[in-house]
């Protein structure tokens, strides 16, 4: 179920389409409100109708940044909550001291010193060489609530399709 950014209704038939330039997912209430089918029409518009590559190339642009904004909003990778007691734990399952964690790491002792007792936050490198080397994983993609619309998924149709069809 998706909702028509027109009028608000929720509704299984939504169709992308253009209005006054902007692309919005609508109803089928609220096609005819849309630029393209003004244009089929044939009734008097002040502006003439982008042309079609025009069109391809601002729905591009405008996926590609909507992509790239989900992306941003649904998933990052975190450190986990007890990081530090983590490292200290495989560094000791190996039996080995802070120095020599620090040896394999290539990094100071100082710097392991802090990132186990929770006073640094290692750096994306080194948290990698940290799991690669104590055999364990430090990070988790965590989701941020409200990215679960599922509306970018599932609607498959694109302007292409919706002009074909006029
Ligand atoms: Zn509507």
């Amino acid at each position: 179920m998706m909702r028509c950014e027109l009028c608000g209704k929720d509704t299984n038939a939504i169709r992308p389409v253009f209005v006054e330039g902007s692309r919005l997912s609508v109803c089928q209430n609220c096609v005819r409100f849309s630029d393209e089918f003004k244009g089929s029409r044939g009734k008097s518009s002040s502006a003439p109708a982008p042309s079609l590559s025009v069109i391809e190339e601002r729905l591009e642009r405008r996926e590609r940044r909507m992509k790239s904004k989900d992306v941003y909003a649904t998933e990052s990778k975190e450190l986990v909550v007890g990081y530090a007691d983590l490292i200290k734990e495989a560094r000791r399952k190996k039996d080995w001291d802070q120095e020599k964690l620090a040896k394999a790491l290539n990094e100071k002792k100082s710097v392991i010193t802090k990132v186990e007792s929770g006073g640094l936050t290692p750096s994306d490198d080194l948290v990698k060489k940290l799991e690669k080397t104590l055999e364990i994983k430090l990070t988790e993609m965590v989701s941020s609530a409200g990215g679960q619309r599922g509306s970018s998924s599932g609607n498959a149709m694109t302007l292409g399709d919706f002009i074909k069809k006029e």
